[in-house]
């Protein structure tokens, strides 16, 4: 059989391992226009700072991604986070607060006031909800542990997630997991208490790779038996009576089965010749743009201890938040010094993405001015703009992937496999792919 990959991002070479351990006899082409695979996921090595220009690794709350190393044998590159990186600041109000990890901390923290404390306390008589709205995480968090926490947490987490707000984000699609909560136990925290006693709980440790995110990116390269097609975008999809046609610059391929694991709106674009309808359905997959800049400081006097922090809308910052990277994975640092990355943009203010070099730096040293008191001209500099990087899975976000898979199910051969679908964590990209390609192989 022999099967088009197209899109070389984690979810594609996830479905390309798996699909090559399954069906060892396959044969695989993998196309990407950049000349290395790896999509958002990416290291750059800027004067021995590694910065990445996505995310910087998974949590191990979920075995997917721990799994892919594992059966790939890339366990000697494994890299947990440093203890250092429990501690997590919230900037709101004018000052830095610790997150809490605790409910004795919870109760002393300055991010709320006595009555929002009790509030989120009251969470517990919360009559659970039987209606099936897909509501936004703001209603959902309004309703259960009010405003106050949903203004403050909810906000910070979901910049620092999906670069979006609470009002734009359906928490179905997003966090299905909290939804269930409430759905199997009535409440999160009837349902957190009931799940500890399974021994069972959110946790998880941020592991990452030695040489950054990249490194396992090249590890896999290594390991999966295909024809790369790198620097080689795919134009058009076709499809006669002996299979798909995909089409290049460099001409035209014929596959039994064909993968698209670019972005919903790559994957819109190639598909509008076969099916123009499916693609109606794909460009409305919106994504969040956000920018990253990346420091790195020979010598700074701020001790960078704990993970970073983010910043609620209500602080009217410029940042979304700033990650410590040399704390969390020392290896991105060259002994002796530091590293941040600033997040800026997000749906929050999308137009600060399109800013130029000069101003984007303006506004990351600011944001650093205003919440560390960092003030030093940085030593080696890393930009790097996603105008469309993260999906939004905004409110109607499942019916629509719902009915782009309706769709999808009239082309028998085609699929669809990454993050805008059914989840952006890279444990979710792993556990699609793989799950992808032994569909493929069973059937
Ligand atoms: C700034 C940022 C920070 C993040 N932080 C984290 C994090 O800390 N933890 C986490 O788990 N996730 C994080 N994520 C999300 C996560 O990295 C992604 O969801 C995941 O890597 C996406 O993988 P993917 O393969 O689905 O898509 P992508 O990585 O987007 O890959 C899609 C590929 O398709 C290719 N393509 C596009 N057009 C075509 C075409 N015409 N023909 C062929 N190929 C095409 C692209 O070049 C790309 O290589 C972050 C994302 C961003 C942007």
């Amino acid at each position: 059989m022999k099967i088009a990959i197209v899109g070389a991002g984690i979810s594609g070479l996830s479905t390309a391992f798996y699909l090559k351990q399954k069906l060892p006899d396959c044969s695989l082409v993998i196309y990407d226009p950049e000349t290395r695979p790896g999509g958002t996921m990416q290291t750059v090595n800027i004067g021995g700072f590694l910065f990445e220009g996505g995310g910087n690794g998974f949590l191990t709350n979920k075995p997917d991604s721990l799994q892919l190393v594992k059966d790939s044998g890339a366990e000697h590159l494994l890299l947990p986070s440093s203890d250092l990186a429990r501690k997590r600041f919230i900037f709101h109000n004018n000052g830095m607060h610790r997150l809490p990890e605790s409910p004795p901390l919870f109760l002393k923290s300055g991010l709320l006031t006595m009555g929002q404390k009790l509030r989120v306390a009251g969470e517990f008589f919360v009559a659970a909800s039987d209606s099936d709205k897909d509501e936004t995480l703001q209603e959902f968090g309004y309703r259960r542990v009010g405003k106050g926490f949903t203004d403050v947490f909810l906000d910070a987490m979901v910049a620092g997630i999906y670069a979006t707000t609470p009002d734009r984000i359906s928490v179905q699609a997003a966090f299905p997991m909290v939804v269930a909560l409430e759905r199997e136990y009535g409440g999160l925290f009837r349902g957190m208490i009931a799940k500890r006693k399974k021994g069972g709980g959110p946790g998880g440790v941020l592991t990452s790779f030695r040489g950054g995110v990249g490194s396992f990116i090249s590890h896999l390269k290594k390991t999966i038996d295909a024809e790369w097609q790198l620097g080689c975008p795919v134009t058009g999809i076709s499809r006669d009576m002996a299979g798909f046609q995909v089409k290049t610059e460099k001409g035209s391929e014929e596959f039994d089965q064909v993968i698209i694991s670019a972005p919903a709106y790559a994957a819109a674009d190639m598909l509008a010749g076969l099916d123009p309808e499916l693609t109606g359905r794909l460009q409305k997959i919106d994504y969040s743009p956000i920018a990253v800049v990346g420091f790195g400081y020979e010598e700074l006097e701020h001790p960078l201890n704990g993970f970073g922090l983010l910043t609620t809308s209500a602080a009217g910052l410029p940042i979304l938040g700033a990650l410590w990277d040399s704390s969390i994975f020392p290896d991105r640092a060259p002994d002796g010094s530091k590293s941040i990355r600033i997040m800026i943009g997000g749906q929050r203010n999308p137009e600060l993405v399109a800013l130029d070099d000069k101003q984007l730096l303006k506004l990351a040293r600011e944001g650093l001015r205003k919440t560390m008191q960092i003030d030093k001209e940085p030593d080696s500099i890393f930009i790097k703009r996603w105008t469309r990087g993260i999906p939004s899975y905004s409110p109607g976000h499942l019916d629509r992937v719902a009915s782009i898979f309706e769709q999808l199910a009239t082309h028998p051969g085609l699929h669809l496999c990454a993050n805008a679908y059914g989840g952006i964590a890279m444990n979710d990209c792993v556990r699609n792919g793989r799950e992808l390609a032994l569909r493929i192989a069973d059937a």
